[in-house]
This record gives C-alpha cells, structure tokens and sequence, in this order.
C-alpha cells in the first residue's frame, strides 16, 4: 500500500498568485487545463473567448482541450485515485480542511472573477464562494465517518465485514449558474470517500472553477487527485464516459442533456449521479403570511437572476390573496437595482450569456400572446450586456411555454387557484420533480403537502436552505442521486462483502 506524506500547503499571497489559477484583483486570468497538479496550455493550444455578460466584451481566453490532453487527464486521474485513496481519512479530511481556509482567505479575488464572468452581483458571489467553503469543510468531516460494519456470522469461526470503498476517479460535468457551488458538492463527496475527480467546468465560467481547484492543489492533493478541463462539452463527455479510467460521473445541467450522459455512462456501466432541471411550483395558500412569500419567495426568484435549478418558477396563489401577493411581488421587482454585479448596489445583473436573453424574450411573447398579462418588465434592458428586466406574469395559462419549460431566468409567472387539491395537481402535472416551496399557517396543509408532492426538496414558510447536511436532488426527470448529506457519500462509494474463516 503506497505510503503518503502530505507536503507543506503552499500558503501564498492569495490575490498574486498567477501560477496557482488565481488572477490580481482587477484582472482577469486566461485559464489553462489542470492536469497532474501542472496548470497548461492545452496540446493544439486552442482556446475560446471568455465574455463579460454585464458588457459582452471578451475579458479573457480558456484552454479547448483535446483528445490528447484529455489522455493525459484521465492516466493522471487514474495515478491520483491510487494515491488518494489510500490517505487516511483524517488526513484527507485535513487537506480538505486546508483547502477550504484557502478558499475563504481568497473569497475577495475569487468573487470577483465569478462575477466577472458569470454576472451575479458580488455579494451573490461571495456568499456563493463562502457557501462552496462550508460544503468542503461539511464533506471533509463526513469522510471520517464512512463506516463499514461486522455482521453477527452463522458460522463462529467467521468474520464477515461488510466494506466501504471509493468507487474510483470521477468525471463531473458542472454548469455555468454556480461555477463553483455546481463544483463543490461533487468535488466534496469524491475526495471525501477517496475518490480523485476530473472536472469538465463550464467554458463560460472557467477561471472561478481553476481559482477552486488551485486551493486544493496548494493545500497538497497529491498529482492526479483533482483535474480540470474544458472544451467542447458534447466531444468531452462523449470521450471521458466510456474511457474505462472513470468508474463514475454526476452531472448537473438540463434535463435533456443529462438524459443523454445518464445513457451513455448506462451502456458502459458506470455509476451516475444526474442534478437536472426543475420548474419549482411555490403554493401560497389562502392562510398564507403573504408578506413572508413575497419577502421569501420573491428574493429566491430573482437571485442569479433566476438562474437557479431550485429557483421558484410557478407561483400559484390561492385567488383570496392573490391581488396583495401581486402587487407585493411587483413592488419587490420594480425596487431591484439592475447593473453589473462589481457596481455597488447592483442587485439583479445580467444573464449569464445571450441564449438567456433570447428564450427570456420568448417566453414572455408567448405568455402575452396566450393572454397572461405582464405587470412589470418583459423585455431587454440596454443595448450592450445581457440585461432582462424582472419580470411578473399574472393570469398564466397553464399551457403557456413559461409554465411548462424551465425559465431559467428572472420571470415569475402567477396563476390564481382556488383548492388546495388543484395546486398540488398542477404542482405535480409536470415531470419535473425537483425543489418546490409553500405558504400556510395550516399544520394540516402543511402536512398534505409534504405528503403529496412529488419533489425531491420542499421549504415551507421559508426560503430554501439547502445546506451541505442536508440532501440536495431531485425525482422525475429532475434526476437522480443526492449531493447532500450522508446519501451524497453513498453515492461516491461501493460496497465488498469479504468473509474470513479464522479457524
Ligand atoms: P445546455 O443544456 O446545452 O447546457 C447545460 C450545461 O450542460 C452546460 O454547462 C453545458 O456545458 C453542459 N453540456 C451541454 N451538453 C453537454 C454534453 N453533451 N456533455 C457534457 N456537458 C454538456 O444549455 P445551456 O444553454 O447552457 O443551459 C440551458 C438550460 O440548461 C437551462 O435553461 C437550464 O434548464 C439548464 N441548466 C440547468 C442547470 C442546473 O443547475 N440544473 C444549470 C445550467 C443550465
């Protein structure tokens, strides 16, 4: 069994660091491939652009890998997990650990890269940078307690160990909405149970993922432990899944698109964890404290500006309340600060990029033509940058696109009910089944609907809080697996059943 001796954590000037991934503060860094603990070009030294969504501009380049590069990935990725999976678990959990005090001593610098690149506001971004710390630290602590057990033998003479093992390197495909909290979680679990893990990160978004995955390099992950890489998405899955290096791959993304990896890494038997979309339903009930909806229901629709898998997308009001709930949410939008995520104030940004800004225009044009009624924004914003207004839909038929496609993006679309029954029924019409929220000052209505919903994740009378403890993934076509709490472990280990005769 190799013997591993961490090396001295590389504990630089955090904001200077070029070498280690991270940029100056008023700069944004090209990003290069991270193969083996080296940061590099990729072979054919492709790159593509990197855009600011708040101005259009290019801002930066990132490196395409190739296959050649990809080669080089998955033998490093391989030579990590035979390293990394004999740490102790202590010592793991110390790197990671180390690691996730570097990230927290970064927030400043790697803040700002994500939102330079992604558009959120920066305190979005740091709370999002921050947040991705707690989860490592979460995991860390978890892995100390991946416990096996001894099960009672029918024969005395024998010992029977039920055992719990890493299931191997790891392929993760993670988008552009939180390029690092999309990351942490995945990254977590796997380096948690022993696992190394190679990362496709979202080209959109690459220098916030390279500022991660450098803490954990200077916090002293052996070569191979952790990779990124980036390129054409579609020829890099198409590779990396079937390569017999990677035993499992989580993906978190559209469903159709998870659809497709979930039956590629099917056909060559690998483990999969899916995080796909959502269309989350919030029922306000007609004993609903209205303005707690609003405050929490309203702040969660427009944060990332609606960028979010849990983000909350049907609003069905019951029809007592549902003229104080409009003009409430209304209110909340019309006092969002519209702007680039580094100017001070700015509360909503832009989309992430222009394919946001285009079904944005769509769906609002075919909720108006099928009759809902715009309240408030609906269009563009400026001529430069991907600013959308927000946004607030009342009288949404059911058949409207925006009540049946994911919006991803910042609408909220009202409809009004008038039972209790046919809110859940419209809640449980799509097949969608990820995150939904509720207001009620009813135990009992409290109680039917966490029976009869069919989500993965329910907040009633709250915003949502989907912490590292708890389990975080959806059911339906919303995907499967979990990437939180103890089942996020699980799902990063295999089972062996080994039998002693001692006698
Ligand atoms: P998309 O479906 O093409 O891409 C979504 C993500 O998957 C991106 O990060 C992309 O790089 C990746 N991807 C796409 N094809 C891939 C492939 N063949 N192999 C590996 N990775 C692949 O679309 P998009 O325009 O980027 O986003 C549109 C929709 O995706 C959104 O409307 C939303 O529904 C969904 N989405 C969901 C999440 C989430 O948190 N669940 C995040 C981002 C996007």
């Amino acid at each position: 069994m190799p013997q591993y001796t961490p090396t001295a954590p590389a504990v630089t000037v955090p904001a200077l660091v070029h070498d280690s991934g991270m940029a100056p503060p008023e700069s944004y860094p090209d990003t290069l491939l991270l193969i083996d603990n080296q940061w590099r070009e990729a072979a054919g030294g492709k790159t593509l652009d990197v855009l600011n969504p708040a101005t259009g501009e290019r801002i930066g380049r990132v490196a395409h890998a190739s296959t050649a590069d990809l080669d080089l990935a998955l033998a490093a990725a391989r030579r990590g997990f035979d390293a990394w999976r004999w740490v102790p678990a202590n010592e793991r959990a110390a790197v990671m650990r180390m690691a996730a005090g570097l990230v927290r001593q970064r927030v400043d610098a790697i803040a700002r890269l994500l939102t330079m690149e992604q558009g959120k506001p920066l305190a979005e971004a740091r709370a999002e940078v921050l947040a991705g710390a707690d989860i490592i630290e979460w995991f860390a602590d978890e892995g100390r307690r991946v416990y096996g057990r001894i099960v009672p033998p029918r024969n005395l003479a024998v010992e029977q160990h039920v055992l719990k093992e890493p299931v191997g390197p790891v392929a993760a495909f993670t988008p552009w909405n939180f390029p690092i909290n999309q990351i942490v979680r995945k990254l977590g679990a796997a380096l948690a149970t022993g696992c190394s893990i190679l990362v496709k990160a979202p080209e959109e978004t690459p220098a916030s993922p390279a500022a991660l995955l450098a803490a954990f390099v200077d916090a002293g992950v052996p070569p191979g432990t952790v990779g990124l890489v980036f390129g054409n998405p579609a020829e890099i899955s198409s590779y990396v899944i079937p390569h017999p290096a990677i035993r499992k791959v989580t993906f978190t993304g559209s469903t159709a698109v998870g659809k497709e990896l979930a039956a590629l890494a099917g056909r060559h038997m690998k483990r999969v964890t899916m995080e796909l979309g959502g269309h989350a339903p919030v029922i306000i009930a007609e004993d609903a404290d209205v303005s707690l909806a609003v405050r929490a229901a309203g702040a969660a629709k427009f944060r990332n500006a609606g960028q979010v898998c849990i983000s909350p997308t049907r609003f069905l009001v019951h029809r007592s309340v549902r003229d104080e709930f409009v003009r409430a949410l209304v209110d909340h939008a019309q006092k969002l600060k519209l702007g680039n995520g580094l100017a001070d104030g700015t509360t909503l940004g832009p989309l992430a990029n222009a394919r946001r800004l285009t079904a944005m225009g769509k769906l609002v044009g075919d909720a108006r033509q099928r009759g809902a009624k715009v309240l408030t924004g609906g269009e563009r914003v400026g001529g430069a940058g991907n600013f959308f207004a927000p946004t607030v839909l009342d009288d949404v038929p059911v058949d409207a696109d925006v009540f049946n496609h994911e919006p991803f993006g910042p609408v909220a679309a009202v409809r009004a009910f008038d039972t209790l029954d046919e809110a859940i029924a419209e809640s449980n019409r799509l097949p969608y089944g990820l995150a939904g929220y509720a207001f009620t000052r009813s135990l009992h209505h409290a109680h039917q609907l966490a029976q009869r919903l069919e989500l993965g994740m329910l907040w009633i009378n709250q915003p949502a809080a989907p912490s590292a403890e708890m389990p975080f993934g959806g059911v339906k076509d919303s995907g499967y697996g979990s990437e939180g709490g103890p089942e996020a472990m699980e799902a990063y280990l295999v089972t062996k059943t080994v039998s002693i005769m001692t006698g």
